[in-house]
């Protein structure tokens, strides 16, 4: 039995992870379950999943919980603090961890997780994008099993041979890494600037939380991925190409130097990724549908538009600038996107604030999780003024 805690179990990704593993209860235990705020979402599957642990960062929220489940015949016992995050993420009787906790929040308890050697199961890309060196230092010295669970990188792992190591690359030329283009692909250009929040949070074929949805909106997501699949996959933003692929179905190909390309297909729902992480090196049902080639019947391509989608080009000049220069960028990217939700800047403010940030921080190497940490806050400093400046 593998006990598993579900750090974002309220989220997107947490609801189908434990869709996942209800699927598989002789398998798998929950273990512990958090979320930020979320005191309802977390009763219900307290009460579906009996978890030894319950975390609510807000401490009004985590009350809350308690009272509700007073009176339930439930072993939980809730937790509050964004402490007690790390504490389930690494704590000794825990073997899998699901670290979908949304943008730089999840840092610390993944790391945690990751210290600790736990199978990680990546779905938190702001982590790795933020930290990408001292994250895969750390998982080769703890022993860390990490798994990706973007369905990109997913598809990329699955596609590579299985002895594909940063020293022995086994014939791999080039990852080709797919992006639907989101909402936005065949819009004029000219109508960006007035999308509303809810125009770029209804993607054409995922359900996500809406961060990742305006960031797929923007293309940032992909430009968040191309940093993930380098530090991932150990090579360089030259051998990673960004292909817009409309429908969904491929989630990404490797290419090899004989000319072959493998890529992995599949209906566009994250329980696939999540069951093969879940049960890697083996396979689980995931409740997924099977791929139905002759209804999917055309698959496209292009190269992405990088005057439509200037986010993906900044991530592009963030993860050739090294150092904590995609810290940056996530950093002004979170407070942008926030702020574009909350109705303070325009969709196409998004990218100005991330270039100003960008152009007005020094970039160093960081050699530190604190070091990390104090770029992020000068970052969202700086982004607070720029979009209070674009705001006003
Ligand atoms: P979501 O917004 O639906 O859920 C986020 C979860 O994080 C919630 O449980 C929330 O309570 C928790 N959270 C938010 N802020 C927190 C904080 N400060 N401290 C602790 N917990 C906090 O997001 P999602 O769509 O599930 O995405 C989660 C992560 O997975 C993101 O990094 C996203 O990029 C990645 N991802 C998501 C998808 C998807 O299909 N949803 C696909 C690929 C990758
Ligand atoms: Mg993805």
């Amino acid at each position: 039995m593998q006990k598993v805690t579900i750090l974002g179990a309220s989220g997107s990704i947490g609801v189908s992870t434990l869709d996942v593993l209800a699927r598989h209860s002789s398998r798998f235990e929950v273990f512990a379950l958090t979320a930020h705020s979320s005191a309802e979402a977390l009763f219900q599957q307290c009460c579906q999943f009996n978890p030894r642990y319950a975390v609510l960062v807000d401490p009004d929220q985590a009350e809350r919980l308690q009272s509700m489940l007073h009176g339930q015949e439930l072993r939980t016992e809730v937790l509050s603090g964004a402490e007690s995050l790390a504490f389930v993420a690494a704590h000794p009787e825990v073997s899998v961890v699901m670290a979908a906790i949304v943008g730089a929040a999840g840092l610390k308890p993944t790391m945690a997780a990751v210290e600790a050697a736990k199978k990680v199961l990546l779905a938190n890309k702001e982590a790795l994008v933020m930290a990408g060196g001292l994250f895969m230092d750390a998982v080769a010295s703890s022993g860390a099993v990490l798994l990706p669970i973007d369905s990109e990188h997913n598809a990329i792992f699955q596609c590579l041979p299985p002895d594909y190591s940063a020293a022995s690359r086994g014939g791999v030329s080039k990852i080709l890494l797919s992006a639907s283009g989101g909402p936005f692909l065949q819009l004029p250009i000219s109508e960006l600037e007035k999308v509303t929040p809810e125009q770029a949070c209804k993607h054409p074929n995922w359900a996500m939380g809406r961060k990742i949805s305006v960031d797929s909106a923007t293309m940032m997501n992909k430009g968040l991925e191309l940093i993930e699949a380098c530090w991932l996959f150990s090579v360089p933003p030259t051998q990673v190409e960004v292909v817009i692929h409309p429908q969904s179905v491929i989630h990404s190909l490797v290419s090899y130097v004989d000319g072959s390309v493998l890529a992995q297909m599949g209906n566009p729902d994250m329980r696939t990724p999540i069951a093969h992480a879940l049960a890697w090196p083996e396979r689980i049902d995931s409740g997924v549908d099977p791929l139905d080639l002759v209804a999917t019947a055309r698959l496209d391509f292009s190269a992405p538009d990088l005057q439509r989608f200037p986010c993906l080009s900044l991530a592009m000049q963030a993860i050739k600038q090294g150092g904590n220069a995609p810290a940056i960028l996530n950093a002004a990217n979170e407070v942008a996107v926030d702020a574009f939700l909350s109705g303070a800047i325009g969709f196409t403010d998004i990218a100005c604030v991330v270039d100003s940030v960008l152009d007005n921080s020094p970039v160093a190497e960081p050699n530190s999780l604190q070091a990390i940490e104090s770029s992020d806050r000068e970052a969202r400093s700086m982004a607070h003024e720029v979009v209070g400046r674009l705001a006003g």
